[in-house]
């Protein structure tokens, strides 16, 4: 089952994706994970992806495209996998569709959670990313056990960089130019799914259990 989650920064999609790859046993793949890690450990590409992304700008393709082809071509997504911010841009889109026709593969479906820019400028604000696992929280709608701490690895809780008002706004603004003409890219294709986002995270859920029909 390969899966492609669409949707506005904020709109729930990486707390969606973790919880489809948990339900269905495939790897969760967060192009935005990925590039944080290597910010953390300081690496070339962190260094060079740091600079889009404190900015609210996208990281240029030509460095987020053959990192996912060759991520999503090891052992472990042999039964599929969830994509989590990839692809952002209708090139990175027909890139990937390349590489995986030359497999013979294609994406199975594409699931848009759909939120309006008034939510997501409101949850944007409470969002909370740990600084030692990357896990996210929410002040209001998913928060930690204990105040700014988190769960899982007991480090502590910031709100990013890229998680800041103005870097929001210039977030969605992005979005609507760059990654939203996705919608109809896969609706074209005949994948795309959507699902309302505005409602409880474990209704969001369901409803996407029920539309990949497991
Ligand atoms: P995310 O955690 O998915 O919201 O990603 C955080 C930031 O990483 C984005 O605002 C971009 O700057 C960058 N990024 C993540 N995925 C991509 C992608 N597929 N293409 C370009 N930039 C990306």
């Amino acid at each position: 089952m390969k899966i492609i989650m669409l949707g506005a920064p904020g709109a729930g999609k990486g707390t969606q994706a973790k919880k489809i790859a948990e339900k269905y046993g495939i790897p969760h793949i967060s192009t935005g994970d990925i590039f944080r890690a290597n910010i953390k450990n300081g690496t070339e590409l962190g260094k060079k992806a740091k600079t889009y992304m404190d900015q609210g700008l996208l990281v240029p393709d030509e460095l987020v495209v053959d990192l996912v082809v060759d991520r999503v071509q090891q052992a472990d997504c042999e039964k599929g996998y969830v994509l989590d911010g990839f692809p952002r841009t209708i090139p990175q889109a027909e890139s990937l569709d390349e590489a995986l026709a030359k497999l013979g593969d294609k994406v199975d479906f594409a699931i848009n959670v759909e939120v309006p820019d008034e939510n997501i400028i409101n949850r944007m604000g409470g969002r909370r990313a740990c600084v030692g696992c990357g896990a996210t929280y929410h002040v209001v709608f998913n928060a930690p056990k204990v105040e700014d701490v988190c769960d899982t690895c007991g480090e502590k809780l910031i709100l990013r960089d890229d998680d800041k008002p103005e870097t929001v706004k210039k977030r969605l603004d992005v979005y609507h130019e760059q990654t939203q003409p996705l919608i109809d890219y896969y609706k074209k294709a005949g994948v795309l799914k959507e699902v309302d986002g505005t409602v409880a995270m474990e209704e969001v859920f369901q409803a996407i259990v029920q539309v990949l029909g497991a």
